[in-house]
């Protein structure tokens, strides 16, 4: 998907090109057509999903479609509201850094500056404000702005603005503003408050919701287990079947990667089904309900299949392989720990992938933490040097990472696990047991 199909203009697809922005992020590509199309939206995301760009985009866009140019002065049409200072610092550069290819003047509005200023420009005229609602409110007493001309409200980060006391003042301000109007409301989290506040504010909400962006959400378990490759489908199936797991989504590279996986843990006696591009829809579609309805516990897929699929409420998220794209991490992990149910997301990560995992740690800044016994000889995950290529494979890696397999790691079937799971935890290596902590 590109910028160009979401149905931006010509100055706009300009300012995004100048940002070095190539393809649209997710919330971009969900938002920006609904806004286009007038639609009020309620937003699920975060800081760092490109959420700004996903309101100002299409804002800014709206308010080109009816701009006056002989209108003077200029009325606010454009209202963004937002937590903090630092918060309109931000954002306000990012309107002005989209609009540099449309006629608006643009405001910022905080505490902490000039009164005096501020109210200068107010009165001069301005097309958009970004504002804290403090502040806002403050101009409204001295009639500093005049609110009764606004076509496109945002409420920008609202859960953090209800836990910092805003909501007298947004209803304040929603008591200025005209009723017919459309309202975005953006919110990282959206509890029952949040809905409720839409409630009130949004007319007919279309609710779109993104994958976490940090995924460090408490209630989401990471986890890596380093592991020689050609053991990872045995840890898989031990790991499902000794916990007897019941819906778990795996994440595959390649399609035939997918198909072979798929194979090999129905022979280990696993009910799985597979889904990728090279399958029919009714495939897909008979997988997906298969896996929804419990009639298979595993979905093995690739990122591009899982991308438009309806499930991401899951206990269990597996990376079998890592994703070539950082971001995709974030994406697969973004389906396990909604709405406060607990999740797990572990992957499966050999020293040949060790760059791979480097790559989405400095993404999200911070370290995935390690199983330290896998039941497997250990393997070094410590990045030597980015991947070449023509790398070596798998065989000239074995040289430096040198692992044999435990007698007894053969691969489980899920039945077995079930009926055995303490001698296997024992047959899979001494000391097993008493190394669950260290990881
Ligand atoms: P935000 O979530 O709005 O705070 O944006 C996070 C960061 O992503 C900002 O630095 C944006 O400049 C950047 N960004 C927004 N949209 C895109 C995009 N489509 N491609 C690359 N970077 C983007």
């Amino acid at each position: 998907m590109s910028f160009v199909q979401l149905g931006l203009i010509e100055e706009l697809l300009k300012s995004v090109a100048d940002q070095g922005y190539t393809t649209p992020t997710p919330i971009q590509e969900k938002a920006i057509p609904l806004i286009l199309e007038g639609k009020d939206v309620l937003a699920g995301a975060q800081t760092g999903t490109g959420k700004t760009a996903s309101f100002t985009l299409p804002l800014l866009q709206r308010l080109f479609q009816n701009y006056d140019p002989h209108q003077k002065p200029r009325r606010v049409r454009g209202l963004i509201l937002v937590p903090t200072r630092e918060l309109a610092q931000q954002v306000y550069e990012s309107v002005i850094a989209y609009s540099q290819y449309l006629p608006f003047h643009i405001e910022s509005i905080v505490g902490g500056a000039s009164i005096g200023i501020q109210t200068r420009q107010l009165r001069r005229g301005c097309d958009i404000v970004v504002a804290t609602p403090g502040r806002l409110i403050d101009h409204v007493t001295q009639r500093n702005i005049n609110l009764s001309n606004i076509e496109v409200l945002v409420l920008d980060e609202a859960d953090r603005m209800l836990d910092m006391g805003f909501l007298p003042d947004i209803k304040q301000v929603m008591a200025l503003i005209p009723k017919k109007r459309q309202s975005l409301l953006f919110s990282a989290t959206v509890p029952n408050a949040i809905k409720a506040l839409a409630a009130q504010l949004l007319n007919n909400p279309v609710e779109v919701e993104v994958a976490k962006q940090n995924a460090t959400a408490d209630n989401v378990s990471e986890r890596v287990y380093g592991i020689d490759r050609e053991y990872k489908r045995a840890l898989l199936s031990y790991l499902i079947g000794s916990n007897n797991w019941k819906q778990v989504l795996v994440f595959v590279r390649t399609k035939h990667g997918a198909d072979r996986l798929e194979k090999q843990l129905i022979e280990d006696g696993i009910r799985t089904a597979a889904l990728h591009g090279d399958k029919t829809q009714g495939a897909r579609n008979k997988a997906l309900e298969y896996f929804k309805n419990g009639k298979v516990s595993v979905l093995v897929a690739t990122d591009i299949a899982a991308r438009g699929l309806d499930i991401d409420d899951l206990p269990h998220v597996i990376n079998f392989d890592l994703p070539q794209v950082p971001e995709d991490y974030i994406h697969r992990i973004g389906r396990t720990g909604r709405a406060g149910a607990s999740g797990e997301a572990l992957s499966l990560v050999c020293p040949e992938e060790a760059w791979a995992l480097s790559e989405i740690e400095k993404l999200l800044k911070r370290q995935i933490p390690r199983v330290a016994d896998t039941g497997y000889e250990p393997v070094s995950l410590k990045v030597m040097d980015a991947p070449k290529k023509n790398a070596p494979n798998k065989t000239t890696g074995k040289k430096d990472f040198r692992h044999t397999k435990k007698t007894a790691a053969k691969t489980p079937k899920a039945a077995d696990s079930k009926r055995t799971g303490g001698q296997r935890t024992e047959s899979r290596g001494k000391g097993r047991s008493g190394s669950r902590g260290k990881e």
